[in-house]
């Protein structure tokens, strides 16, 4: 009722200020900028709903002339406080108690005071300062009564043929939540909260503490920050051009790597603290960039890069319109066309974002089309942003911390560096690069000389392989890192698996008949894992994990299967399902989505994926209870280098209870990090465990193992007719083969005979994980190396974010590629883009050379400018 008696006056208002702001128009002279003006002191007038949705709506330049687009730019409302009366009851009613009692000092003088809310400042009784950010009395009424009028008035205007396009209404529609979003402080806590753990670990941007237990709806209580806000940053004990360079960093840190940004980055919003730290205040609005978004967007700015105009067009259509069916005609993509080319270029040296979605949204318009709701609200953050930016160092050049962002997927180096590995690969390597040259014309994946996603420029043409180094056709010699993705753990070579392999061959390969090889290798498995374990054979990772989900499908009678987001589990369909390049959906709740051409849609969309180390991943999997076979699961994700022993557990006790079956993935960790796995570290017992690499002492394997029962679903009950349908078939002629099974047979009796192998390679990992970590860190590079048990990664990073997509999100590709040739140069061998590896070959004096190759090259690449923030900049302190 009383919601409705307010949009009454609402609309009353609406009709009032409409009518006044004609007959001024009417009356005086009638260009653009005076019209623009009106509208402005209109929507000033309307309250806060209309001036975000104006300066929102102001950004979509095909919509507005570009001088009224230009007048909502210079938009700040400033207001009077409220009256102390008025703001005790407020506090009273926010905090649940008089503000005397919470708080040993409050400034009656606020802060700031803005549309929505004001701020003051306040102590604890500890002592502590904070800052009190208060809703204005009666604003969230007003704010929810302007929504519905301007809805309303959105749709009157949307019969307007010639508006029609834009569907203001439906625009509205998206916004309309954020808008209203402003007043309640919970959310805006949240939010504040959310940046916060985003930026966790960075070395020069800061969110104030949420003081939770003092917040409500409409009291928001946070660490008070000292600084200069708004100001010139002189405090900042910064040059201006170092301090800009950190704005544009945090700002797109936000908008490409998180996808959720401060749409409001203004001077009044930020505050520069000593150390030349960025503090980012007010999350009242906060946009965001879903996956699919910042996907649609990296292959947009991957296009356009290479120069590829027509399907940067295609993509940009994508990605930014809204109704993309209507944007196919030749003179679309021709105009469009021109200006991707002039924005990226040609001219650069005076890049600005906003310019040219300004430009590509005029088109847009032209052509009956409009940007997304996420992307203009993209549109009016990098408007303040872009533009604060221009103020503090109007010389930057932005393009060149844009490209740190926008080429992140670009698998390709500079000109120069390029140039200088081709030289140098023609000096050092010709005869592999003729084999490059050659393979190319025959060759295609699985093999390396040509990786299905972001191929190696100068792929390693190897000869020969022994211990810890490889050396090439050429005669180059490298200290190996990639470990052929996991089966050498002995190094290359051993003595006791090339015997072994020899003998084996020189009695006949044999494979689909039985002999005691296999026998001998099944038992060796089983040893060590379980007293009651079976064991089947199989002739990869992949083939495991696809016996192993039938296995689970015929044990439980149910379908589907639940897996993680980012893990890899083969190349089969199932296990490719959100395994490593694409994610999709809420990053606590994904949604399926395939990684290749060519997989089956219902294989997709029958996975349920899952968040690791995220608990409600395990409430999801408890309410798909009757329909799961399995949970498969990385219990140490290669992504990540480490495990969550608590949700290991937890994740067992949920499945255990529901009776889905617990699958373990340990083809790469299997016999790598324990004579066993991860869960002989972790003490869990999943139902069935996969395997692969190691076991077949670097040829083709894979097992299954598991508990007998489980295990043994896969047997023949000598019933034919029952079998086919209540049995799991598992067949592969080279499956058990004598080779493989004598050489991954040497590997275990090996291991097995010197237990000592694992913490060595323990005490070796953390070793190196810290001295490269220490190199990178007095370079002032932003570096992460994590790892342990012989598994570790190399980022180049400031965050640790832990989930995979978000490490993906944050990858700089082209800086990892570039380490590994890097690498190359001083004796190293680096897998491009995949997990490190130690293995028990690699002596002390390698690792030496391993990290004195990579200082050389992490200094080399900073003075290269690979990294936009130098060391110097990265003095910040904790706040
Ligand atoms: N699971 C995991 C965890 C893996 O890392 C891999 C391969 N790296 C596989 C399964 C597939 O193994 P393969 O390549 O032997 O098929």
């Amino acid at each position: 009722m009383r919601s409705a008696g307010l949009a009454v006056v609402e609309a009353g208002r609406v009709l009032w200020w409409t009518v006044v702001l004609a007959v001024r128009f009417g009356l005086g002279r009638r260009d653009r900028v005076r019209a623009a003006r009106l509208l402005r002191a209109y929507l000033l007038r309307m309250g806060p709903l209309y001036i975000k949705a104006g300066q929102v709506l102001g950004t979509q330049s095909g919509l507005l002339p570009r001088d009224a687009v230009e007048e909502f730019r210079t938009f700040f409302a400033e207001l009077p406080p409220m009256r102390d009366r008025v703001l005790r009851r407020t506090l009273r009613r926010g905090l649940g108690r008089s503000p005397d009692e919470v708080f040993a000092a409050f400034d009656m003088r606020p802060v700031a005071a803005g549309s929505v809310a004001q701020v003051h400042r306040a102590r604890l009784d500890n002592g502590e300062t904070v800052a009190v950010k208060v809703v204005r009395a009666g604003v969230r009424g007003r704010l929810e009564a302007s929504s519905t009028v301007l809805g309303a008035l959105l749709s009157i205007v949307n019969v307007l043929p010639k508006v029609r396009g834009y569907d203001l209404p439906g625009h509205f529609r998206e916004l309309r939540p954020l808008l209203t979003g402003q007043c309640d402080m919970a959310g805006e806590g949240a939010r504040q909260q959310e940046v916060a753990a985003n930026f966790r670990n960075h070395p020069f941007v800061r969110v104030p503490r949420v003081h939770e237990e003092l917040s409500s709806r409409d009291v928001l209580v946070m660490d008070f920050v000292e600084g200069a806000s708004g100001h010139l940053p002189d405090e900042a004990g910064l040059p201006p051009h170092e301090l800009a360079a950190r704005m544009q960093d945090a700002f797109y840190c936000m908008v490409y790597f998180h996808g959720v940004f401060h749409v409001d980055p203004h001077p009044g919003n930020l505050v520069f603290a000593p150390g030349g730290l960025l503090v980012f205040l007010d999350f009242g609005l906060v946009g965001r960039l879903s996956e699919d978004d910042r996907w649609n967007l990296a292959s947009f700015y991957y296009a356009c890069i290479r120069k590829e105009w027509t399907t940067a067009v295609r993509r940009f259509t994508r990605a930014f319109a809204v109704r993309p069916e209507r944007l196919t005609g030749s003179a679309y993509e021709e105009e469009l066309g021109r200006i991707l080319r002039r924005h990226f270029e040609e001219e650069t040296s005076r890049w600005s974002t906003l310019a040219f979605l300004d430009d590509a949204i005029r088109i847009l318009g032209r052509h009956g089309s409009r940007i997304t709701t996420a992307f203009s609200v993209l549109a009016l953050s990098l408007l303040t942003g872009e533009g604060f930016i221009a103020k503090v160092d109007p010389d930057i050049d932005l393009w060149a911390t844009t490209r740190r962002f926008t080429d992140r997927f670009a698998p390709y180096l500079n000109d120069e560096l390029r140039d200088r590995l081709q030289h140098q690969m023609a000096d050092t390597a010709p005869r592999s690069l003729a084999l490059r040259k050659r393979a190319a014309r025959r060759l295609v994946a699985p093999t390396h000389f040509d990786r299905f996603v972001l191929p190696s420029a100068f792929p390693l043409v190897v000869d020969r392989a022994y211990g810890s180094k490889l050396r090439d056709v050429d005669g180059n010699e490298y200290i190996d890192l990639g470990g052929g993705f996991g089966p050498h753990i002995l190094g290359y070579a051993h003595p006791a698996v090339v015997a072994a392999i020899q003998d084996a061959a020189a009695r006949g390969a044999v494979n689909a008949v039985g002999h005691p090889g296999e026998v001998r290798l099944a038992e060796l498995i089983a040893e060590a894992f379980g007293p009651d374990h079976r064991v089947l054979l199989a002739n990869s990772g992949t083939e495991a994990v696809q016996v192993a989900l039938r296995i689970a499908r015929a044990f439980t009678g149910r379908q589907r299967v639940a897996k993680f987001e980012g893990h890899y589990h083969g190349f089969s369909d199932q296990g490719l399902v959100s395994s490593w390049f694409r994610y999709r959906g809420d990053p606590r709740a994904p949604e399926p989505v395939g990684n290749s051409a060519g997989m089956q849609d219902a294989v997709v969309a029958e996975t349920l994926v899952l968040q690791y180390g995220e608990r409600g991943s395990l409430d999801r999997i408890a309410a798909h209870a009757d329909e799961l076979a399995c949970v498969i699961v990385e219990p140490m994700p290669s992504a990540l280098a480490d495990y969550d022993a608590e949700f290991l557990r937890a994740l067992s006790d949920v499945c255990g209870k529901a009776g889905i079956l617990v699958v373990y993935d340990e083809v790469v960790t299997g016999f790598r990090v324990a004579y066993g796995g991860v869960q002989h570290i972790v003490g869990t017992v999943p139902d069935l465990t996969c395997l692969g690499k190691i076991i077949g002492g670097g040829l083709p394997a894979g097992a299954v193992t598991g508990r007998a029962d489980v295990v043994d679903t896969a047997r023949t009950s000598g019933d034919p007719f029952h079998d086919v349908d209540g049995r799991a078939f598992a067949g592969g002629t080279m499956s058990g083969n004598s080779v493989t099974c004598a050489a991954g047979t040497a590997v275990l009796e090996q291991l097995r005979a010197w237990p000592d192998t694992y913490p060595g390679l323990r005490e070796r990992t953390s070793w190196l994980v810290a001295d490269l970590a220490a190199r990178a860190a007095d370079c002032g590079v932003p570096c992460q190396v994590r790892g342990r048990d012989s598994i570790f990664s190399i980022t180049f990073d400031h965050a640790t974010p832990s989930l995979v997509r978000d490490r993906l999100a944050g990858l700089d590709v082209t800086a990892t590629l570039a380490l590994a040739y890097h690498m190359r140069g001083h004796g190293v061998f680096l897998p491009e883009l995949h997990t490190l590896l130690l293995s028990a070959a690699h002596s002390d004096a390698d690792l030496e050379q391993v990290s004195e190759a990579f200082g050389k090259s992490v200094r080399e690449m900073a003075s290269a400018g690979f990294f936009s923030i130098s060391r110097e900049r990265l003095t910040g302190e904790r706040l």
